[in-house]
């Protein structure tokens, strides 16, 4: 049994982390102030004595002893992130600063949830974790993309510098089960549309591409990077390799809920990645991981998740 800190922990990747944590009777403490977390994704652990929630900013100082951090806490969805830079970048900067600070003190291991959105929009196809990125600094995504590119520089400098335990993974897109209704990433918004009969909304042409990754798949590396030895930092790449256009995905939905909706086609985004493949070799030998859940499986599991979440929504 270990005392685990998951800050982020009420979001979509911290509460399935916390749930299979405070299953194997861990003790766990949740860190989140609720800014795109919510409280229903953990309701049903506030009731076992080994999950505690810490409703506070990654970025304020922590004093607690822990044998291992998992640091998620950041917006992830450009909508939100967008709309609040200086509070985005501030939880991956100095929210990062503050858990190292932590782990330094603790002796603790602690894992970066990063992204592949260090990589940018990518000139290199498939992304392997040598591709250095490109990465608008000053537009609307760089409030996340460069948060979480300082962050990585931090992370590495503590570990060269005082020698601490980490582990960085850079996350593609991940989906399912809890995430928000709200926060407008593609797949939750698309779904919705479908099971509501309202049009399904394109940014662009719909021809930019993303890899789709199920939830499960990705908290099962996540897993074992922790478990892994000393020496594997990272970073890694997880991510699904299949690769499909935003058209694609919305026919798959269209077909797996049965909906007849329409697409509706609006302007694209700025500075919006056009590609996005993750290489995941490092995975596969570093970690001994690979995805499992075909797009279609995921998507019948995440449109289950909504059905009952729009029915909840009407009772
Ligand atoms: N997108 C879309 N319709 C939506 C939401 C997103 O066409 O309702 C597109 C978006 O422009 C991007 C892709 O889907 O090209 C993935 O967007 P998301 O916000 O899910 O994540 P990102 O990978 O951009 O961080």
């Amino acid at each position: 049994m270990k005392r685990i800190l998951v800050s982020g922990g009420a979001g979509f990747l911290g509460s399935h982390l916390c749930e299979q944590l405070v299953d194997e009777e861990n003790e766990v403490i949740c860190l989140d102030n609720f800014f795109s977390g919510s409280e229903q994704n953990i309701s049903h652990l506030l009731s076992s004595s080994n999950f505690k929630l810490l409703v506070q900013d990654v970025s304020m100082p922590l004093s607690i002893e822990v044998d291992e951090i998992y640091n998620f806490a950041c917006p992830a969805s450009p909508l939100l992130y967008q709309r609040f830079p200086i509070e985005t970048f501030k939880s991956s900067v100095l929210g990062s600063l503050n858990l190292l600070e932590l782990a330094k003190a603790s002796g603790a291991k602690i894992f970066q949830a990063s992204t592949s959105e260090v990589y940018g929009d990518p000139l290199l196809h498939p992304q392997p974790e040598s591709y250095f990125g490109n990465v608008n600094p000053i537009g609307p995504r760089a409030c996340y993309d460069e948060g979480k590119r300082s962050a990585e520089t931090l992370f590495f400098d503590f570990h060269r510098q005082y020698q601490v335990g980490i582990k960085v993974m850079r996350i593609f897109n991940t989906y399912g089960p809890r995430m928000s209704a709200t926060d407008g990433r593609v797949v939750s918004n698309l779904i919705l549309q479908a099971l509501q009969r309202k049009n399904l909304t394109i940014f662009g042409d719909g021809s930019q591409t993303r890899s789709f990754c199920f939830v499960e798949d990705t908290i099962r590396a996540i897993r074992l990077m922790m478990a892994s030895p000393k020496e594997i930092t990272g970073p890694i790449n997880v991510g699904n390799p299949t690769e499909c256009t935003i058209l694609e995905l919305a026919s798959l939905i269209l077909e797996l809920t049965g909906s007849s909706s329409q697409l509706s086609f609006l302007p694209q985004r700025t500075d919006d990645p056009v590609q996005r493949q993750p290489s995941v070799e490092l995975a596969k030998t570093e970690l001994s991981w690979q995805p499992t859940y075909p797009l279609k499986e995921g998507l019948l599991k995440t449109i289950a998740y909504f059905e009952s979440f729009l029915k909840k929504d009407v009772d």
